[in-house]
């Protein structure tokens, strides 16, 4: 393991929410939910406001409701967070070639490899830097880990959240880790916890102390091996610059292995919702999807298919999961499932737009009473109406939809650098209103020849303009 701090992690806190709050004068400061507004659908971000009400992401959107019902609920404007995600990962390039996204808004990158640090002073100078840099470009706030392995620099970008810089010393590491909780370490989910807080093991102190033998006794020999190696905080994975290989996957180990073949189906299915929640929480979408089956035997068997396009819709993840069940003789028992979704891409726009609308139109923003789900296929009118996108009026310039529903549709007129904007209730088909381009979060200063500068047109209120 390298002896410098110079693996960085950045990750934006509350990406999604972030960038609606900043687009939208009259959300910032407010609890604010993106994510799939239908009956289905899941918390996507966050804003920390909403937090406080209990709401994080992959929740269900009615328990979101539930906890935070005066938030605001928007559904995601994908090809605006991955147009930041741009801005983010290019100033992520200029620092070094080795940067390894792992969502829009997340990446590691080798700080050694591109010079751009060689000890604790330079890396921690550069994480400054970049801060500065990702705030002035997007006008958003990022939080930095910097440590000398990949683990490391993650828990410490969780422990800079939110707008904050945290650098481990090597030579510190193992003192930090002690302390904390077996789930901060990558691969200890609530399975493998539970697992081994009946070993009496809570903390990453107690699995150094439990030792590496009990660790293979109790998780097998590559979890075992692993996690002992992460808990001494040894953990030599490269930061690797190509995603093509990226995988989201998700599984289960059952204590009591199991026979009937109904439960095994329900189990996939419900494996393959948890992979979509997770891709879709990523702004991901996949084309291969991956099914793996430890048998009673510890056989493992892993069964693929691929499909014409990338998808993160949770039904034709469960329909190919369930056809790669259907190859896989179970007669015996089975001790662990898998659902994975490969071949990572960024939804495409037209994906997104579908998506979006989709979601919108089976729950009207703006539903009277707490009645029966309208299930009835919405008019071409409404679902042009996704809550929280952008639409421009004729006369009232640019403005977001805040709802829509009944044949209605309630536009709020601001824009990034306007004031907090008026609210005007119109019919869904008015020819005045239409659906419009995001803006950009910072307003482009645009120079004329021998001018001054002057900001984007079609805000109401004053430009609020960053330097440079
Ligand atoms: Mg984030």
């Amino acid at each position: 393991m390298r002896t410098a701090p110079t693996i960085l992690h950045l990750d934006m806190d509350a990406f999604f929410a972030s960038v609606e709050q900043a687009s939208k004068p009259s959300l910032r400061g407010k609890a604010v939910v993106v994510g799939g507004l239908g009956p289905r659908g899941v918390v996507a971000t966050c804003s920390y406001e909403a937090r406080v009400f209990g709401v994080h992401s992959a929740m269900p959107m009615g328990q979101a409701r539930r906890l935070a019902p005066h938030a605001a609920y928007l559904v995601p404007r994908f090809e605006l967070y991955r147009s930041i995600s741009e801005q983010v990962m290019r100033l992520l390039r200029e620092l070094s070639p080795l940067v390894e996204p792992l969502s829009l808004d997340e990446a590691f990158v080798d700080l050694e490899a591109g010079q751009a640090a060689r000890d604790a002073d330079s890396a921690r100078l550069a994480g400054v830097k970049l801060r500065a840099d990702i705030r002035t470009v997007t006008g958003l706030t990022g939080s930095v880990g910097l440590a000398a392995s990949k683990m490391l620099a993650k828990i410490a970008s969780e422990e800079a959240k939110p707008d904050g810089l945290v650098l481990i010393p090597p030579g510190t590491e193992r003192a930090m880790l002690e302390p904390m909780t077996v789930r901060t370490l990558p691969g200890v989910g609530p399975a493998t916890g539970d697992h081994l807080r009946r070993a009496g093991i809570t903390t990453v102190g107690e699995i150094a102390e439990a030792g590496e033998d009990e660790l293979v006794r109790l998780l097998g020999k590559a979890h075992g091996h692993a996690l002992y190696a992460m808990a001494l905080a040894r953990d030599e994975r490269p930061v690797v610059a190509e995603r093509e290989t990226k995988s989201v996957s998700v599984e289960d180990t059952y204590d009591v292995d199991i026979h009937d073949r109904v439960r095994v189906g329900v189990e996939v299915g419900r494996l393959a919702d948890r992979c979509v929640r997770r891709l879709r929480a990523s702004g991901l979408s996949g084309r291969t999807i991956v099914l793996k089956v430890r048998r009673y035997d510890f056989s493992t068997l892993t069964r693929s298919e691929t499909l014409r396009g990338p998808t993160d819709d949770p039904a034709v993840v469960r329909e190919a999961a369930a056809r790669l069940l259907d190859s896989v003789d179970t007669t015996g028992g089975v001790r662990l499932l898998g659902v994975g979704v490969s071949g990572l891409a960024d939804y495409t726009q037209e994906d997104l737009f579908a998506q979006a609308a989709g979601d919108v139109s089976e729950e009207p923003a703006e539903e009277p009473e707490a009645g029966p789900v309208e299930e009835q296929a919405p008019s071409p009118a409404e679902r042009r109406w996704p809550a929280g996108h952008d639409v421009r009026h004729a006369e009232l310039g640019h403005g977001w939809v805040q709802g829509s529903g009944l044949g209605r549709v309630t536009v709020r007129f601001e824009t990034p650098y306007s004031e907090v904007g008026r609210v005007r209730t119109f019919p869904v088909d008015d020819p005045e209103l239409a659906p419009a381009d995001p803006l950009p979060l910072v307003s482009p200063v645009v120079r004329r020849p021998g001018g001054e500068p002057v900001g984007p047109s079609g805000g109401g209120g004053s430009a609020r303009r960053v330097a440079g």
